[in-house]
């Protein structure tokens, strides 16, 4: 056993050297840990960039960094693996930094931002954010290379871009040409109805398109029309009331504002209704081609707008293809008439009915029953008059049955002259 007396002597030695060096470190200790041995970094906001978004010329980040203790050390932002940038920070203000996107190529990128601590472990926060630089306007591909078209024919146009857009818009005879999209990436479509008296020379086709950060491409194709040899030949002969009903100008008036208002449906519906090839809607023998330049007693020499198909009065006419019917009403000239929205500009009509089987608004099958053939209004015996209109345009509805207008892969050119046998 060890005497007591010695152990005390032994605890008492170390007090001096407790109270004058140790408790001062203490207490240096208590002022500085909580800033030099801090180990939060520093809290750090950006706006002015989302993640994965599309970018074009200057782009400007706000970036807010705060440290509570021991402060704000360092603030820097690089992109990619590219050299860091000091930036200038006020403590818990915005500091803006622009980025110039050109001097990028176009692609996808990452901004990271660093902020530092003035902690002894300099604790790091770090912020990434992928973005996508494009600064390239949309190319524009036209399908197909070479726009030919007949007078009083339809030219599907397709145009691919590399990119999505936000919008898309062509001019063609000074007018607009409504593009729709296709279910293809980036594929685009229009169709263009080309007047039967429309004349056989190249129209600058000029197509604007904005991709979904602003970059703009404009390109002017040119729209080759041919001369179409339409048929002519044909005396009309109207009884004096259908005579009269013909030269009757408030009534043609009446009929092109019912008939416009509805084609302006067809206009209005952005889907593709129809599917496939058309129909001919109806049996018999056809009496006069599209586009066939006819007179009439009354003196009227003009083309013939539609397809006429004859046969007995009570032939069954049928729906060329699936739509919703936007008149189905007597007019004047055109006698019980119906037609049919297919979508994206196309219209088809049925007139001089002697029975209407269908209501506006109702959808229509390919094939169903919509009436009767018959020969009311302007007509001189039984027959159909079977029309198609695109934007308003008359063209030939017999090039709808040969072709299907919905994709891109065949090309035909139209023939040489209006008849179709
Ligand atoms: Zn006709």
């Amino acid at each position: 056993m060890k005497p007591p007396a010695a152990n005390t002597r032994t605890r008492k030695a170390p007090i001096p050297i407790l109270i004058l060096v140790i408790i001062p470190l203490i207490g240096l200790g208590f002022y500085v840990s909580p800033n030099l041995l801090d180990t939060t970094p520093p809290i750090l906001t950006i706006n002015g960039l989302e993640k994965d978004q599309r970018y074009r010329g200057s782009l400007t980040l706000n970036i807010v960094a705060m440290d509570k203790k021991p402060g704000l050390g360092s603030l820097s932002v690089r992109i990619d693996d590219g050299p860091p940038t000091s930036l200038d920070f006020v403590e818990g203000g915005s500091t803006f930094w622009t980025l110039q996107t050109a001097a990028f190529a176009d692609g996808p990128h990452t901004v990271f931002v660093t902020a530092t601590d003035r902690s002894l472990y300099k604790n790091p926060k770090h912020y990434l954010l992928p973005f996508y630089i494009d600064n390239t306007p949309p190319t524009l591909h036209v399908s197909p290379e070479t726009l030919r078209v007949g007078q009083g024919r339809t030219l599907a146009l397709f145009l691919q871009t590399d990119e999505p857009l936000a919008d898309i818009r062509g001019t063609l005879f000074d007018k607009a040409v409504t593009f729709y999209p296709t279910n293809s990436e980036n594929l685009y479509r229009s169709f263009l109805g080309i007047g039967v008296t429309s004349a056989a020379q190249n129209y600058p086709f000029t197509v604007n398109a904005t991709d979904l950060v602003g970059n703009e491409a404009e390109r002017t194709f040119q729209v080759e029309v041919r001369k179409t040899v339409f048929a002519r030949g044909g005396y009309i002969t109207l009884s004096p009331k259908k005579q009269r009903i013909m030269m009757d100008r408030s009534k043609s008036r009446a009929d092109n504002a019912k008939r416009g208002a509805a084609y302006a449906k067809a206009d209005r519906e952005t889907n593709q209704l129809w599917e496939g090839k058309f129909i001919r809607p109806t049996e018999g023998r056809l009496t006069s081609p599209f586009g066939k330049y006819r007179e009439y007693n009354t003196g009227i020499r003009r083309h013939h707008y539609g397809t006429d198909i004859a046969n007995v009065v009570g032939t069954p006419v049928y729906a060329s293809n699936r739509g919703i019917v936007t008149l189905a009403n007597r007019l004047h000239i055109y006698g019980n008439a119906v037609i049919l929205n297919h979508g994206q500009g196309v219209s088809t009509s049925y007139n001089h009915l002697s029975e209407i089987d269908v209501q506006v608004e109702e959808r229509v099958e390919k094939g169903q029953r919509i009436g009767l053939m018959g020969a009311t209004g302007q007509a001189t015996g039984s027959h159909l008059h079977w029309g198609m209109v695109i934007k308003g345009v008359a063209v030939a509805p017999e090039e709808w049955t040969e072709r299907d207008f919905s994709s891109p892969e065949i090309e035909r050119l139209s023939p040489p002259n209006g008849e179709y046998r």
